[in-house]
């Protein structure tokens, strides 16, 4: 069992299961937000405990495709916690409990500000990962 929360408190969800992956976003969007380092989790291992009402979806404006999800009393970022998908990015930050899983890929690194240096093996590409 994994327990994440916002800031505030006011957001708490569960995840019945580990996430998939873990990856990091350099994009300029992912950094604004608080949102870089990742974690896919299934649909169905999202147990929610309180305060889904509290969050609010922030929209993407073209050419921007991916929507964002906050706490709307603190600002934590969430991810794409409000996803119909059958598998959605959460922010990794919103997550109380110890992980297993490991940071396995940097994306978007040509938009990474020099002062965030990578330092680890995880694979890198440019903008996403080729599907492999
Ligand atoms: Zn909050
Ligand atoms: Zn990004």
């Amino acid at each position: 069992m994994i327990k994440g929360s916002c800031c505030c408190g006011a957001v708490k969800f569960e995840l019945l299961n580990q996430p998939s992956m873990m990856g990091t976003c350099h994009c300029s969007r992912c950094r604004k937000v608080g949102a870089s380092t990742i974690v896919f989790v299934r649909k169905e291992d999202l147990k929610w405990i309180v305060g889904r009402e509290h969050v609010q979806l922030f929209e993407p404006v073209s050419p921007y495709i991916y929507g964002r999800c906050f706490c709307r009393i603190c600002g934590t970022s969430l991810g794409e916690i409000l996803s119909d998908a059958d598998s959605f990015p959460i922010a990794a930050n919103a997550l109380d409990t110890e992980l297993s899983v490991r940071n396995s890929l940097h994306e978007f690194v040509d938009e990474k500000p020099s002062w965030y240096e990578i330092c680890d093996q995880a694979k890198q590409s440019k903008g996403h990962p080729a599907p492999s």
